[in-house]
C-alpha cells in the first residue's frame, strides 16, 4: 500500500469502513491510518485529513515523546525485566537446568545462554519464557472472559505480533504478542476482553466498547495505560 500525502501529513488510506465517518489513528510503529466510509473518493479522504491535521499532529508528537522512553537493553547482573508488572533484576547463573527461570524474585539466566549465543540468544530465552507464560495465562483468561462476552474460543497463540497487542481471525482464534506478559495482570485482562468483543464487533464503535463496558467497567483507565506505557514493554 502506498501512503498518501496531505502537507506534510503521510498516512495509509484502508478502505472497507461500513461506517458514517472517518477512523484515524496513529499505530504503535507510527504509521498514521485513516479508515474513511467506503463511498468516500480519495480526494474526499485527502480533505478530512487536512480537516484533523492538529489533532493528528498533536497525537503524531505523543507519540513520539512515549517512544522515546522505549527500553535500551544491557545483558549484565542487575539489569531490570518486566514480568506481569512487576521489574525483576537480572542474575547471570552457571549450572541451571533450563535457560531463564523466574526465582526468588530474580530473572536466573543461564550464564552458558550469553556465553555460547551472545544477546541474540539471552533475547531468545526471554521471549520463550514470556510466549510459555503467556499460553498459559492467556488460555486461562480467555476461558474465564469468553462466557461473559458471549462467545467461543477456537485457539489461543502467543507470538510476535509486530507492532500489534493482539489480534483475532475469524474462526475463532486469538492472537497475542508476548511482550503483554510484561504488563500487568488487569492490562492483560483488558487486552484479552478487547480482542474478545471483536468478535461481535470488528471496529472500534461505540457498540463495540459498549460490549467492552459489559464486562469491564474501567476499560478506560486500562485502555489508557497501554496506550501511555505500552512503549516500555519490551526487551
Ligand atoms: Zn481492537
Amino acid at each position: 500500500m502506498t501512503p498518501r500525502r496531505v502537507r506534510d501529513i503521510e498516512y495509509l488510506l484502508v478502505p472497507g469502513n461500513q461506517r458514517k465517518t472517518t477512523d484515524i489513528v496513529i499505530e504503535r510503529d507510527g504509521t498514521v491510518v485513516v479508515r474513511p466510509p467506503a463511498k468516500y473518493t480519495p480526494e474526499q479522504v485527502d480533505a478530512v485529513v487536512d480537516s484533523k491535521r492538529l489533532w493528528i499532529y498533536r497525537n503524531l508528537a505523543e507519540w513520539k515523546d512515549l517512544n522515546a522512553s522505549a527500553v535500551a537493553r544491557e545483558w549484565v547482573n542487575g539489569e531490570t525485566f518486566l514480568y506481569l508488572g512487576g521489574a525483576y533484576r537480572l542474575a547471570l547463573v552457571s549450572g541451571q537446568d533450563q535457560p531463564l527461570k523466574l526465582k526468588d524474585g530474580r530473572f536466573c539466566l543461564s550464564r552458558e545462554v550469553i556465553e555460547h549465543g551472545g544477546t541474540d540468544a539471552a533475547r531468545k530465552a526471554f521471549e520463550q519464557f514470556y510466549v510459555d507464560k503467556g499460553q498459559q495465562r492467556f488460555e486461562s483468561r480467555a476461558l474465564f472472559f469468553a462466557p461473559k462476552v458471549g462467545v467461543d474460543i477456537a485457539d489461543v497463540k502467543v507470538k510476535d505480533m509486530g507492532y500489534r497487542w493482539a489480534s483475532c481471525g475469524r474462526s475463532g482464534i486469538l492472537n497475542f504478542h508476548w511482550k503483554c506478559m510484561m504488563a500487568p495482570p488487569k492490562i492483560i485482562d483488558y487486552i484479552t476482553v478487547h480482542e474478545l468483543c471483536h468478535f461481535h464487533h470488528r471496529n472500534h464503535t461505540d457498540a463495540f466498547w459498549n460490549e467492552v463496558d459489559k464486562v469491564m467497567p474501567d476499560w478506560r483507565e486500562r485502555k489508557e495505560w497501554l496506550r501511555k506505557r505500552g512503549a516500555s514493554l519490551d526487551l
